[in-house]
């Protein structure tokens, strides 16, 4: 049974508007944008293809934001901060709601990690905003040295639709705390809570221009962005294809830059690992958010003495995942986020017998009854009998396709966890920590699990090597990127 707020029935065909100088308006774009629920494959909204008129409005009031805002202490920006959190949490569900409907995750996922992951993500940087020592002093018989951070300006956030409020609010509450005002672009394909998030700026009495919201494709507004002369730094999560452009683009502005970008994780099995906690671990880390989550781990190595049970025990598991209708609090697998995506993990599935490969479990995409009878659904399938340098061992699919290989020898695991060009995360499951160090010290990524998935502390760098991501965020280091330092030397 679904039980759905009136409001959220009343998205029907809302057209999103951008949050420019603290007003919601139209765009000066007629170019338009259909906004599909995936799960029903049925357009519910549009919003339209920010131009460069829209985006100059938005620098404008954002600069004339800025000498206001900077203005203030840490503290009152902290202020505004947790009042933006308290008001999230207010509409908690109903955010949860609009989440799931935009993406296709389950709602169960929406009310446990999105929304309270975003809130937190407020509440944390006006905390650490407030600890951090922006300004000290170095000493010594010949000079006084005074150091101080200040915010770079206006500075842009760039985020994918994967998790849409929980990423867009990583970048923006940051940017916010340092004292910079922002332009912020959410997903084309997932707008709809960021669009929410203007509303709850607007309650709270944020001051208008200190955080706008602009709409539309990557390669026109995004671009827009990036290549603006007076936007001070880009702040980006998507596709390391992207990530490469925007790095181009950026280059001829000098702008700072913060690159988050794709993965392809191992998750590394010894034999003498807690083995019911790695199933259920392993079951939630491959196929959370139907595997879009750039952390999922999508090559699980298996020691060989252990693999022919996993490999039975897991495909067990797997199948018994509940694929539903996301807006149902029971289900524990949505859809694919959009109809191209879709198509995209749908051709590696479709690649699997060429490549060697076999399916050894799901496969296959899903027709649900009734209102999702038309949505994007695939089964969590798992690949076998792959070469390391197959493509589904190699590309990033970003979704419900997981691959297991088996290894003898720790070098070997280690050589395998490290025979792709992305370096984001890994996990490691042993019961042996000195090992669990080990390994963990020799593989090529920005974040390691050992014997735990998505287990988070904000206050840690967070970010990829190789080609997963330039930079890191989180803690410390976000505060950093926003800012920008000045020694002040006088003579003794
Ligand atoms: P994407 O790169 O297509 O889009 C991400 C954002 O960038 C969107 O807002 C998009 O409109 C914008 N964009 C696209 N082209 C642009 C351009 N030329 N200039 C400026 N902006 C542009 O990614 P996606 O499909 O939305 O998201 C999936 C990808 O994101 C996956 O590769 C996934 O691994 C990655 N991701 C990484 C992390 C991380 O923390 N490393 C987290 C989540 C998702």
């Amino acid at each position: 049974m679904i039980t759905l707020k009136t409001s959220v029935f009343d998205l029907k065909m809302e057209l999103i508007q951008n949050f420019i100088n603290g007003q919601h308006i139209s765009s000066d774009s007629s170019e338009s944008l259909d906004i599909y629920e995936p799960a029903t494959g049925e357009i519910y909204g549009q919003l339209r293809d920010s131009n460069a008129n829209d985006i100059d409005h938005a620098v404008r009031s954002a600069k004339t934001a800025f000498a206001l805002w900077s203005d203030l202490t840490v503290h009152e920006r902290a202020v505004h901060l947790n009042n933006i959190a308290k008001g999230i949490e207010k509409r908690l569900d109903e955010f949860a709601e609009i989440e799931s409907r935009d993406t296709g995750k389950p709602i169960a996922l929406s009310r446990s990690l999105d929304i309270p992951r975003s809130v937190l993500n407020f509440k944390f940087f006006a905390e650490h905003g407030e600890n951090f020592e922006f300004n000290y002093d170095l000493n010594n018989e010949t000079s006084q040295n005074h150091i101080n951070r200040s915010p770079l300006g206006v500075v842009a956030c760039i985020s994918p639709w994967n998790l849409p409020l929980y990423l867009f609010t990583w970048k923006i509450a940051p940017a916010l705390i340092t004292g910079n005002t922002v332009i912020a672009k959410p997903s084309e394909l997932a707008p709809y809570t960021a669009y929410m998030l203007g509303k709850v700026c607007q309650e709270v009495g944020l001051p208008p221009g200190v955080l706008n919201i602009v709409n539309g494709m990557g390669s026109t507004c995004g671009e827009l962005l990036v290549k603006h002369k007076e936007i001070k730094a880009i702040s980006f999560t998507g596709g390391t294809s992207t990530g490469k452009l925007i790095s181009q683009s950026a280059s001829k502005t000098f702008k700072k830059l913060s690159l988050e970008m794709g993965g392809k994780n191992p998750a590394i099995i010894f034999e003498d690992c807690n083995y019911e906690l790695m199933l259920e671990n392993i079951l939630r880390a491959s196929f959370s958010n139907q595997g879009q989550i750039c952390l999922c781990s999508s090559r699980l190595l298996i020691e060989r003495t252990i693999y022919e049970k996993f490999k039975n025990d897991f495909s067990l598991k797997v199948s018994e995942l509940l694929i539903g209708d996301p807006l149902k609090t029971e289900t524990q697998f949505g859809s694919i986020s959009s109809k191209g995506h879709f198509d995209k993990v749908v051709s590696y599935i479709d690649m699997v017998k060429e490549e060697g490969g076999k399916i050894i479990a799901g496969g296959k995409s899903v027709k649900l009854e009734g209102r999702c009878s038309n949505g994007w659904f695939i089964e969590p399938t798992l690949v076998d009998g792959l070469s390391p340098s197959s493509r589904l061992n190699q590309e990033e699919i970003f979704g419900p396709v997981v691959t297991l290989q088996s290894f003898e020898t720790e070098s070997e695991a280690i050589d395998l966890a490290n025979n792709t060009d992305y370096g984001l995360s890994a996990t490691v499951w042993t019961k042996d920590l000195e090992k669990g160090q080990r390994v963990s010290k020799k593989i090529d990524a920005g974040v390691i699990w050992v014997n735990c998935w998505l287990l988070r502390d904000l206050r840690t760098p967070f970010g990829g090597m190789k080609n997963s991501g330039l930079g890191r965020e989180g803690g410390d280091d976000a505060i950093k990127f926003f800012t920008e330092q000045k020694n002040i030397c006088i003579p003794v």
